[in-house]
């Protein structure tokens, strides 16, 4: 039979002059975190709201002319309508507060935060996981404080790939593309044309065109290649957020990190400091570089000035997280560029280069490109310095500069309407206290029975929710209907109110998603209680190059099916920002069981406590900070010196100690109110102590205080003059580079005496300094009541010694020390290079100890 060829036609709607700003509305991602402005489009057609995956410049093409003229005649709906615009033209109206301007001039200062994926919201699908959801979150943030702000990424296509769970519980990978004008994007025009950079690659230059996101107060910039100035194969280098080998990885980075430079310059803004968020815009640095020689600096001065102003944020300490490339592969993508841009290939290489291999680590370029970094928790932060503690060789790893601000979530996207609209009546100043705990006492004045009877109304939609969900992905799969009753027969049933724990994350094997299932016979005892049922639900994507990650998926949906914990385990398929939302606003626990030290902040767990749900998780990333005793539970997590297997038990015994012990108990711990009075109690401390601690404006205050700041000041001032104090510095470094290895330092006479605790005894040190200064040089001594240090706290009281006398090539250092504390102390003498120009005293690795 001859089947006839199908053509598209799509007849938009003509929108009303009185909704005329829907357009506006569906072009910020303001309605990533404004409930308002989402529900406009759905009381308009909430089927098609629902159909277009909560788009609405989707909405907006395909909803019907009824509905839309329906709506503009509707006094109640065009009241909302004007309601929703004018808290958007006030959000818009408001400029940044004393507490940003004090340190980020918005005249002057600009912050380029740089990330290869950015999660704001499940119609804008370019984010994978945790890092881009952060990303989205700092942008969020960084616009409600209204900073001086603009942001790089790369516009993917098909993003990230959509997850079915089949019948055999395989995961199937399927990419959608996306159409431009389906995204919340504009092309960004220059002069009546669409901005467009290209950058050298091999024997060709790609170009890349730019769109504009709007994210309230600041703007997105996004490169792609897709454009026709292109071979066909370039065209894809965008494709695909994490897709394609190696090549295209590195690519790709190179359009980030040297075309995004591009695209700022062609705007012509200055930033004056930048944020490269994770390795793989770390090649912004060398870009600037290029620039900075281009107006004059020679290569080490041109990286002083560069890196100045400078911070690099590193995400992970799992390996699969840093992009490492062979040289070949460095050598030819980035071969061309380099010749032409007069950069010595093998300079630039030892940027990247780790442990003297022959490798190069993205990380170890951003870390060596910047004189600013962090870790995302102070778990994180400790595991960072030593890690990379090989940047710095000669300093201990406690303190070497790489320090920590630990990761918060964007509360106005992550809080549930219900809750916000429940603050805004005990009390209306909320959204203006996020940073003030004392403020959140108020949680403890919410009526039990109200505050649970929210988290019950939340936790039905989302049994709703997860029943439509399975309901879905087993019909497609040819599940029986009395199985999937099965199913979803604990969700539904009101009476019983089960405890639902949730577990929801990107399937990578150090999380440990199967930890619960350690011991089964004694996990199917405590959840399939008939009179304390307990219901654990899972989701989360494994890297469709993640085969054991992927197997985790395999060994959940079989548990899924077995008939002893059917209905108590649930798997669902295709995890994203609008599940995240559901699960997190509904469940009553939430659980993480990472590898030690493996999770370098985690943040859904924050996402569940803003929510009111409890955290039973392993002590690491965030929540090695966040627990207190009262507000969750916590596993500790046994020495990372023994056997995988000895911890794997030991840990998932605690935590089937914990929920058979604790949690469960004190969750069906009910008296006539019909809930636990003990559970709300400790889901109130959870959400009191949480939300003001670990929300996104807290962590861009902290940001800015500790690093945009004085990267702002330290950039302006190495570049001032021609760059005369980078050039100064490089110099320097130059200098003491080649002197270090003949430095040496012993300490004159015996320093172990006694003295009485108001006298004070002489210390002296001699060096033989090789042909540097007694001013290029500090030597300190330090007193400590014991011989440790804890990491980057205000480390022991400590002096400086003076310059005595010189004679011989032999330098004398001395100094009068007063006792610190009474009794016995330890002192310890070092010495390292140092010049006033420096961002970090211990910047350059270099030292030496008596
Ligand atoms: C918050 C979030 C994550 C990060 O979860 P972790 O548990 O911190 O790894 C991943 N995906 C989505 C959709 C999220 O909202």
């Amino acid at each position: 039979m001859h089947k006839a060829t199908e053509f598209r036609l799509e007849a938009h709607p003509l929108i009303p002059e009185a909704l005329g700003r829907l357009e506006e509305l569906a072009n910020d991602l303001f309605y990533s975190w404004d409930h308002g402005v989402r529900s406009l489009f759905a009381r308009i057609d909430l089927r098609l709201w629902q159909k277009v995956e909560h788009n609405p410049k989707l909405f907006l093409r395909r909803v019907a002319q009824d509905r839309l003229d329906e709506a503009a005649d509707d006094r109640a709906f065009l009241a909302e309508y004007r309601r929703v615009l004018s808290s958007y033209d006030a959000y818009l109206e408001a400029g940044p507060g004393s507490e940003v301007t004090e340190k980020l001039d918005p005249e002057t200062a600009l912050v380029a935060y740089f990330c290869a994926e950015f999660g704001f919201h499940e119609s804008f699908p370019i984010y994978s996981g945790g890092l881009g959801i952060l990303a989205g979150d700092h942008c969020k943030a960084a616009s409600d404080l209204a900073l001086p702000f603009v942001a790089i990424g790369l516009l993917y296509q098909q993003g990230y790939f959509i997850q079915s769970i089949d019948a055999q519980g395989q995961q199937i990978a399927r990419y959608r593309s996306h159409s431009s004008d389906e995204l919340p994007i504009t092309p960004l025009e220059r002069d009546g044309e669409v901005l467009r950079v290209s950058v050298p690659f091999p024997e060709r230059d790609v170009v890349a065109r730019v769109w504009e996101a709007r994210v309230g107060h600041i703007r997105l910039y996004l490169l792609d290649s897709n454009t026709e100035e292109n071979s066909p194969e370039d065209r894809k280098l965008t494709l695909q957020l994490y897709g394609g080998d190696e090549s295209t990885r590195i690519s790709q980075e190179m359009l980030l990190g040297i075309g995004g430079t591009r695209v700022l310059e062609a705007l012509g803004l200055k930033p004056t400091a930048w944020h490269i968020n994770e390795g793989h815009a770390a090649f912004q640095i060398i870009e600037r570089c290029r620039q900075a020689m281009a107006a004059g600096l020679n290569f080490e001065a041109a990286l002083e000035a560069v890196a100045g102003a400078t911070l690099f944020t590193t995400h992970t300490p799992v390996a699969a997280g840093h992009d490492i490339f062979s040289r070949g592969l460095v050598q030819e993508a980035l071969g061309r560029y380099l010749e032409e841009s007069g950069l010595d290939f093998e300079k630039v290489f030892a940027l990247g280069a780790k442990d003297n291999g022959d490798t190069f680590n993205m990380t170890s370029l951003g870390l060596r490109g910047s004189r600013f970094h962090n870790g995302v928790s102070r778990i994180h932060g400790g595991v960072a310095s030593r890690m990379e503690g090989d940047i710095w060789p000669q300093v201990p790893p406690e303190e070497n500069p790489l320090g920590y601000i630990t990761n918060g979530v964007h509360v106005p996207t992550f809080l549930a309407p219900e809750w916000s609209s429940l603050f805004d009546i005990q009390a209306p100043t909320w959204k203006s206290e996020l940073r003030n705990p004392t403020f959140w006492e108020f949680i403890d004045q919410i009526p039990d029975y109200h505050y649970w009877s929210v988290h019950k109304s939340l936790k039905q939609q989302m049994g709703e929710y997860i029943v439509r969900q399975l309901k879905r992905q087993h019909k497609r799969n040819g599940t029986g209907h009395s199985v999937t009753e099965r199913m979803t027969r604990q969700l539904v049933s009101t009476e019983k109110d089960t405890l639902v724990i949730g577990f929801a994350r990107r399937f990578a094997t150090y999380k440990r998603a199967t930890l619960i299932f350690s011991d089964l016979d004694r996990l199917e005892q405590i959840i399939t209680n008939a009179d304390r049922p307990v219901v654990l639900v899972f989701a989360g994507k494994a890297h469709p190059q993640d085969k054991p990650g992927q197997q985790l998926i395999r060994v959940i949906h079989d548990l899924s099916m077995h008939p002893s914990l059917m209905g108590h385990v649930i798997l669902l398929e295709d995890y994203d920002q609008a599940m995240a939302r559901r699960l997190l606003s509904g469940v009553d626990v939430w659980l993480n069981t990472p590898e030690y030290p493996k999770e370098a902040s985690g943040t859904s767990g924050e996402k569940a406590a803003l929510n009111g749900a409890l955290n039973l998780s392993v002590l690491d990333g965030w929540w090695g900070e966040g627990y207190n005793g009262k507000n969750g539970w916590a596993i500790p997590p046994r020495d990372t010196e023994m056997d995988a297997e000895f911890r794997n038990q030991e840990e998932a015994r605690d935590l089937l100690d914990l929920l058979e012990f604790e949690v469960v108990p004190l969750y069906y711990e009910r008296a006539s109110q019909g809930y636990s009075k003990g559970w709300v109690k400790r889901s109130k401390a959870s959400m009191k102590t949480i939300t003001p601690q670990f929300n996104s404006q807290r962590m861009v205050m902290d940001y800015v205080t500790d690093y945009y700041q004085t990267a702002s000041s330290q950039g302006a001032r190495l570049t001032a003059d021609g760059g005369e104090m980078a050039t100064a510095l490089s110099d320097w470094k130059a200098r003491v580079r080649e002197a270090w290895p003949g430095v040496e330092i012993s300490v004159v006479g015996c320093v172990d005496s006694r003295c009485p605790h108001d006298g004070s005894v002489a210390l002296s040190v001699e060096a033989r300094l090789n042909g540097l200064s007694a001013d290029d040089v500090r030597v300190e001594c330090l007193v400590s009541p014991e011989c440790t240090g804890t990491h980057k706290n205000p480390g022991p009281p400590s002096f400086f010694l003076e310059r005595e006398s010189e004679a011989d090539g032999r330098t004398v250092f001395a100094t009068q020390v007063q006792p610190s504390y009474p009794g016995l102390q330890t002192l310890r003498l070092r010495m390292y290079p140092y010049h006033e120009a420096l961002t970090h005293p211990l910047e350059m690795g270099a030292m030496l100890w008596v």
